[in-house]
């Protein structure tokens, strides 16, 4: 076994490039986990060795890891029909069913989906439809996107040019043009934007309820209401990204519920599969989908191979009859309240620990030197504290882009109690260990 696992390891090293990885620490040490099982929130790796899945993998297991029945599904659906293409006029039942269903559960009156197969490509489609939307009613000078400070929306042309960490765009030298950053919690700054770039040229905002990846933002109660008015009056088209936020995560069903507003266009993925399948999408207002149908007299030139997956909207429809049948939403919001009276109580017991927040199961612990004044340490504490984290069972995330020390985490929504304290009792040891 041992020398199985050594072989792998170095395969990984020779053949394996990975996403958002650290490539020299890869190249030197190989995988730090190779994972073979999931249950629940836990996963296992080759070694036999368990850990807390605190971040749901990457912010989409949100039904928990090992579910069979989702395994039982795909395979009936695979064993009728494993693909057929949504091209044109063409269609199948899964796709039909989950575009309804999405359209049952979405915020007012958003009732069309286009289907793409993850976020990235959510957002390049959401981006490419306001511009077509505004070109089909006769101004095409409206293209610019106006997007937020740390916001992260992907890693296609079109989302990294919307991502507002700049180190992800400064990763290639040329992106797609007529994308602005406003900062992230100021409706006042929008509007200052609008006004100095010209509503006439502008097409849409996109913006995610709580920024995820940029280290768990959450804005201002009104900000969203605010800004929600300000696209109305100016006329751009309000997107949200809730490839996090959507199916649960906070609490709610989508994210943007929590500041009673309607976006015109909405683009998910992740949570919408539970992460057993590879699927996403954009939902678009009834309004702006009457528009298309009256105003597009040509093909809508826009379409992935995989959009309308069967087996991959089959999977999308178990998971959303899993997490409405066993309340999962009400438990985010639940655990998500004992999580933040966890990181509550770190704050008190931990000299590091600076604010911490959370809504639903979407929560950030600052590091600070000093609690008083929020001075930072000289070098980022949270990568050493994840790395301390893991190897006493407990996976969670840094994030240190523009000048934070932060640790994110986002359990899968099936976590109780017991587990929450738990990981509550790895993050005060570990945090010790590394103070
Ligand atoms: N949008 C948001 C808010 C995300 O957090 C992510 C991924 O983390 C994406 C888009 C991109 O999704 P994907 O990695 O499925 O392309």
């Amino acid at each position: 076994m041992n020398q199985y696992i050594h072989e792998l390891e170095e395969l990984d090293k020779k053949h394996f490039l990975h996403p958002t990885s650290p490539i020299q620490q890869q190249q030197q040490h190989g995988p730090s986990f190779i994972f073979t099982k999931g249950e629940g929130v836990m996963l296992e790796d080759i070694k036999g060795y368990k850990v807390i899945d605190g971040m749901s993998s990457l912010w989409n297991v949100n039904i928990g890891h090992g579910r069979e029945e989702m395994g039982k599904v795909a395979l009936e659906q695979m064993s009728k029909l494993a693909f057929s293409s949504c091209f044109a006029t063409f269609s199948n039942e899964p796709a039909i069913k989950l575009a309804a269903k999405l359209a049952d559960v979405a915020p007012g009156h958003l009732s069309a989906t286009f289907f793409t197969s993850g976020g990235s490509e959510s957002n390049d489609t959401a981006y490419k439809l306001a511009r077509h939307y505004w070109i089909l009613k006769g101004l095409p000078k409206k293209k610019k996107i106006i997007t937020r400070t740390k916001s992260y929306h992907g890693v296609a042309m079109g989302a990294t040019s919307a991502t507002g960490l700049k180190p992800f765009r400064d990763f290639t030298n040329s992106l797609a043009p007529d994308f602005h950053y406003v900062e992230n919690t100021s409706s006042e700054a929008l509007r200052q934007m609008i006004e100095l770039e010209g509503p006439d040229t502008i097409a849409a905002f996109v913006a995610e309820p709580v920024q995820g990846a940029g280290g768990v933002h959450i804005a201002p109660d009104n900000y969203f209401k605010e800004v929600r008015d300000i696209c109305d009056e100016y006329n751009l088209l309000m997107i949200t990204d809730e490839v996090i936020t959507g199916f649960g995560r906070t609490g709610t069903y989508f994210g943007i519920e929590h500041y009673d507003v309607v976006p015109d266009m909405m683009c998910f993925a992740k949570g919408v599969t539970s992460g057993y399948a590879q699927l996403g999408g954009v939902m678009i207002s009834e309004r702006m989908h009457q528009d298309f149908a009256k105003h597009s007299t040509g093909t809508l030139l826009h379409g992935y191979t995989y959009s309308g997956h069967p087996m991959a909207c089959s999977v999308a429809l178990k998971n959303l009859e899993i997490i409405e049948s066993e309340n999962l939403i009400d438990r985010a919001k639940q655990m998500g309240a004992e999580m933040l009276a966890g990181f509550k109580a770190l704050q008190k017991s931990q000299s590091i620990v600076g604010e911490v927040r959370a809504l639903g199961l979407m929560g950030a612990i600052e590091l600070v030197k000093d609690q008083d004044t929020n001075e930072r340490f000289q070098e980022p504490v949270a990568p050493l504290v994840v790395a301390e984290a893991a190897k006493r069972g407990l996976v969670i995330r840094s994030v240190v882009f523009d000048g934070q020390d932060t640790l994110v985490m986002a359990p899968p929504l099936v976590i109780n109690k017991e587990e929450i304290n738990q990981m509550i009792t790895i993050l005060a040891e570990t945090i010790s260990a590394v103070e």
